[in-house]
């Protein structure tokens, strides 16, 4: 898919409007019956609908189904994306789940209303300085690369502690939670069990962990916010996200 004016969308909407409801219903279906079946209240599961690659269509069809809270990896797809959506829905809660570089944190902190991705001290020091600039207080996550894989970002497990305190005292920053993404091709559970014991260790309430194919384990281990994109808006091809924000047509 790629991102065009709404226009271009006419035929794209009635068919797609249609999939992504109903996408949404059954995965709602599977949220509750996975959450009874963990004993969790399905109030205690948060779904952020990731909407990285997907045109702002996509979006309108779930905000039509009731969602508001969405999830989008980079700075300037969701500024594009969101920023009048935004306004026209006051009660959207955008989450920035992909890595945040230290040139876009204003924009960053100006837009989005979760930030789970902190991982590194220079991006704490420059959160808490747009922070007091902007006024304006996202609630922040830390990114852990809970199977230390290295071409992957966040802190180590063994880093957390000492980082943990750094955000604390000395860029002041409020962390509430904690965000993991595990190794592809392998079990996920013990990853998962992993983050919520880090979470637990440090009274912190938020665990954002599973996807679409795994957000159940992820549930069963104590997830408080599962990020699905595929199960609800389709596949995306990884060159449109690219691509579409040098589309001539898009201002
Ligand atoms: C893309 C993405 C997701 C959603 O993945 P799906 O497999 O499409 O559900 C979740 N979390 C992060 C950090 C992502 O980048």
């Amino acid at each position: 898919m790629t991102y065009r004016p709404s226009s271009f969308w006419s035929a794209y909407t009635f068919m797609t409007m249609i999939d992504i409801a109903d996408n949404i219903r059954s995965l709602e279906a599977k949220i509750v019956q996975t959450s009874k079946k963990y004993g969790r209240p399905r109030g205690d599961v948060k779904l952020v609908a990731v909407t990285k690659g997907h045109p702002e269509e996509a979006v309108r069809c779930a905000l039509k189904e009731g969602l508001r809270v969405f999830g989008e990896n980079r700075v300037q797809e969701a500024k594009l994306k969101f920023s009048q959506l935004k306004i026209e829905f006051p009660d959207i809660d955008l989450h920035l789940i992909g890595p945040l570089q230290s040139n876009k944190v204003m924009e960053a902190v100006r837009l989005f209303d979760v930030i789970e991705t902190v991982d590194r001290p220079k991006l704490a020091d420059e959160l808490s300085k747009a922070i007091r600039i902007l006024g304006r207080t996202p609630r922040l996550y830390i990114e852990i690369n809970i199977a230390e894989e290295p071409q992957k970002a966040g802190i180590s497990p063994c880093e957390l502690p000492s980082f943990f305190e750094y955000c604390a005292h000395t860029s002041k920053l409020n962390i509430e939670g904690l965000m993991c993404i595990p190794p592809q091709k392998e079990d996920p559970t013990p990853y998962f069990i992993k983050l919520h014991k880090l979470a637990s260790s440090l009274h912190l309430s938020k665990v954002s962990m599973g996807m679409s194919g795994d957000y159940r384990e992820a549930i069963a281990a104590g997830s408080t916010e599962i990020r699905v994109g595929t199960a609800l808006f389709g596949t995306r091809s990884p060159a449109t996200a690219v691509k579409e924000l040098k589309s001539p047509g898009k201002s």
